[in-house]
């Protein structure tokens, strides 16, 4: 029991431990296998960065700016915050590092991100997330393939059956300007009916109404505007490459002509892939195209698309994977046999096997940890098998055992 003036926790993060975090690990697994069929490459960024690089490039309309971030004065009286999504630091990291020459440059990236949420199930003050970036490409090609690398991920991790992409374009500044002010003009026209939260919206940040979760919108953003008489020619083009890219490669899709993203700097293509399986934390994987961002920071106009998912949310759609795999467990009797079972070990092990050893309590207990580890053999050492130089090794799902000398254990071990 912790005592009352123990630390906690810190409310909304998570100690992630067993088959919890065997989901996690899965899905970090089947991001990086992909990344890699996809060609994209690694990049480690820093967890924090200065608070303009995400107030500038987010927008100080959006919620994450206005009220989830997590920023602070450090000792030396600058303002900085936790990430609280990887996009930003990447532009800026673009920028510094003068990647230009590189472009364009597939990326992709995981790691915890933090926003000060209230916490719930698929809802964390420090979560997770997945991260892939093509940045210094403008063709629609890059939308293409991002969108594919996101399709096979969720194949790879069976969770696909249940899982919908939803696509909508938000056009060039010139066309998402003209829906904004039809809009505006909607909403203007049933304002009195608005949640309190999106009559601010319509001050501040007229799109996100669309995003609106409350009941009291739902009719007035189901009746709104959808984008398509405001988009110019070349959106109109743009996006009907993209849908055509993806039904080219055998990607399943659904317009939704109302979906918004909440951050400012998107254009053009904005997606989410939604599932009814997890309540109101429904989106698992979300993004589009930015390519005003990087100009925002200061950098060259250069374009980008990305999206980045919710790691924990994924873990949750995963079936129960399977547990931990263990090769073999040594269970030594006697003092001399434990001395002995060390060698073996590390024996096995430097061949490249995954071994435990069951050292405590009486035979039945070391072959019950045995079962629990769901080791595929049990290697029994006492001093009779020493002295012949062979170990018992009993085969846990048949329960068959034979005698293996001690030399040819990792082989037969290995073969098996
Ligand atoms: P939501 O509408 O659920 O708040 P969002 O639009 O804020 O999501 P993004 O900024 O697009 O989310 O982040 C990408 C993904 O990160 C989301 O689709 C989701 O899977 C995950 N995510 C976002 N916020 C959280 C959180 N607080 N806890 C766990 N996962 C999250
Ligand atoms: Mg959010």
């Amino acid at each position: 029991m912790a005592r009352t003036d123990t630390p906690n926790r810190i409310r909304g993060t998570q100690d992630i431990v067993g088959e919890d975090e065997r989901r996690f690990a899965r899905v970090v697994d089947a991001f990086d296998h992909v990344r890699r069929l996809y060609c994209f490459d690694r990049l480690e960024l820093p967890v924090f960065e200065a608070t303009a690089v995400f107030a500038r490039s987010l927008g100080e309309t959006t919620d994450v700016v206005s009220k989830e971030m997590y920023t602070f004065d450090d000792r030396g009286g600058d303002s900085v915050t936790l990430r609280p999504e990887f996009t930003a630091g990447i532009a800026r990291a673009f920028i510094t590092n003068g990647w230009q020459q590189h472009a364009p440059m597939k990326l992709a990236t995981h790691g915890p991100v933090f926003r000060y949420e209230r916490p719930q199930k698929g809802r964390y003050r420090q979560f997770h997330q997945i991260d892939a970036e093509i940045i210094g490409a403008a063709e629609p090609a890059a939308d293409v393939e991002l969108l594919t690398l996101a399709d096979q991920l969720l194949n790879e991790l069976g969770i696909a059956e249940g899982v919908t992409l939803q696509l909508n374009t938000l056009g060039d500044p010139h066309s998402r300007e003209g829906w904004r002010l039809a809009l505006i003009e909607h909403f203007a026209n049933h304002q009195l009916d608005l949640s309190e939260e999106s009559r601010v919206r319509l001050e501040t940040n007229p799109l996100r109404i669309l995003d609106s979760k409350s009941p009291q919108d739902q009719q007035i953003v189901a009746e709104a505007p959808g984008i398509d008489e405001f988009l110019t020619r070349f959106s109109r083009d743009y996006f009907e490459a993209v849908t055509g890219g993806l039904d080219a490669a055998g990607v399943a899709w659904t317009r939704n002509a109302r979906l918004v993203r909440g951050l400012d700097y998107y254009r053009h293509t904005a997606f989410e892939f939604v599932t009814d399986r997890l309540g109101a934390q429904g989106t698992v994987i979300a993004g589009g195209r930015y390519d005003g961002l990087i100009e925002s920071l200061g950098g060259n106009p250069t374009p980008g698309v990305g999206w980045a998912a919710g790691i924990e949310r994924l873990a949750m759609l995963l079936d129960e994977p399977a547990a931990k795999s263990v090769d073999a467990v040594v269970v030594p009797l006697g003092e001399a046999a434990a001395t002995r079972a060390q060698g073996i070990l590390a024996q096995l092990r430097r061949a490249g096997l995954a071994v435990d050893m069951a050292f405590k309590g009486n035979m039945k207990k070391r072959m019950a940890k045995a079962d629990a580890l769901r080791a595929r053999y049990a290697v029994i050492l006492g001093d009779d098998e020493i002295a012949s130089g062979e170990a018992g090794v009993k085969n846990l799902a048949t329960g068959e055992q034979q005698p293996v000398a001690l030399d040819a254990l990792a082989e037969t071990l290995s073969a098996a």
